[in-house]
C-alpha cells in the first residue's frame, strides 16, 4: 500500500503500508478482535511497525482491548494522526465517539469511514496494518477488501460447526474478491484445567484443521480458552507479557506463521 496523498494541497502526505492482514469471521464472539489485536501486540513484539485499522464500525472493541484511551488527534486539515499504544498505531471509530456511544449508521456511512481511516489517517510507515473486521460478509468486509486491498485475510473460527460454516462464507467471500487466502485459526479450542493440566476440548478441538486440509488453506493454529486472555483483555493490558499463558504462547506462534 503505497499511497501519496495529493489533497488536500497544504498536507501531502505519503505513506508506506508494507502488508495489510484482515482478520475476518462468521460469527460474532468468537475471538476474532482479541486475535487481531493480539496478533498486531505479538508483530510488534517480534520487531514490525504496526497499525491496527478497527473496521468493526458498530462493534469496535479494538481500543478497550488494546487499552488505547487518548483520541487522534488533528494533523491538518482532514488528517488525523492514529492513536498509540505500546508503539501500536490504532484507529477506531471508538476513539473518535464518547464511550457508550453507538453508531447508528446506514451501510455507505460505513464504507466512507473505513475509505478515510486508510486516506485520512497519517498512518506512516507499518510493516503490517491489521484490519479488525466485523464478522460476517456485509459492507464492512467489502469495502476493506475491494478499497484497502488487503495482502492477505486471515480467518478465525472457533470449532463448533454452527461457527465453522459461516466462517467458510467469509473465506469465500475472500476468494472471490481475489484476497490471498493466508490461513485458518482454530480459537477456544480447549481448555486446560488449572488444577489438574489436562486439555478438555470442549467445543471439539481439531475440526478446523481438518477443515483446512480438505479446502486446502494453510492452518494457522489453535488458541486454547485461557481466563487470563479475558481478563487482561479486559483491563487493557496485553497478553504477551503473561508469559506462562497458552494462549500468549500459540498467538505468539501464529504471529511468527503469518509474518
Ligand atoms: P469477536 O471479535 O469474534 O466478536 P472477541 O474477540 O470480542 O470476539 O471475543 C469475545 C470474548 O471472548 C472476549 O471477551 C474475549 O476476551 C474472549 N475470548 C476470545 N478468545 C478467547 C480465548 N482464547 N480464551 C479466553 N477468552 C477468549
Amino acid at each position: 500500500y503505497n499511497v501519496a496523498r495529493t489533497t488536500p494541497a497544504d498536507n501531502v502526505a505519503t505513506y508506506k503500508i508494507k502488508n495489510i492482514i484482515a482478520v475476518g469471521s462468521g460469527k460474532g464472539g468468537v475471538g476474532k478482535s482479541t486475535i487481531a489485536v493480539n496478533l498486531a501486540v505479538a508483530l510488534a513484539a517480534m520487531g514490525a511497525k504496526v497499525g491496527v485499522l478497527d473496521a468493526d464500525i458498530y462493534g469496535a472493541s479494538v481500543p478497550l482491548m488494546i487499552g488505547a484511551t487518548t483520541p487522534p488527534e488533528v494533523a491538518g486539515e482532514n488528517l488525523l494522526k492514529p492513536s498509540e499504544v505500546a508503539g501500536i498505531k490504532v484507529m477506531s471509530v471508538g476513539l473518535l465517539v464518547p464511550p457508550g456511544t453507538p453508531v447508528i449508521w446506514r451501510g455507505p456511512l460505513v464504507t466512507k469511514a473505513i475509505q478515510e481511516f486508510m486516506t485520512n489517517v497519517d498512518w506512516g510507515e507499518l510493516d503490517y496494518m491489521i484490519v479488525d473486521l466485523p464478522p460476517g460478509t456485509g459492507d464492512a468486509p467489502l469495502t476493506v477488501a475491494q478499497d484497502v486491498k488487503p495482502t492477505g485475510a486471515v480467518v478465525v473460527t472457533t470449532p463448533q460447526r454452527a461457527s465453522m460454516e459461516v466462517a467458510l462464507k467469509t473465506l469465500t467471500m475472500f476468494k472471490k474478491l481475489e484476497v490471498p487466502i493466508i490461513g485458518i485459526i482454530e480459537n477456544m479450542s480447549y481448555l486446560v484445567c488449572p488444577y489438574c493440566g489436562k486439555e478438555i476440548d470442549i467445543f471439539g478441538r481439531g475440526s478446523v484443521e481438518a477443515v483446512a486440509r480438505n479446502l486446502q488453506v494453510p492452518f494457522l493454529g489453535s488458541i486454547p480458552i485461557d481466563p487470563r486472555l479475558r481478563e487482561a483483555e479486559d483491563n487493557g493490558e496485553l497478553i504477551v507479557d503473561f508469559q506462562d499463558s497458552p494462549a500468549a504462547k500459540a498467538l505468539m506462534e501464529i504471529a511468527g506463521r503469518v509474518a
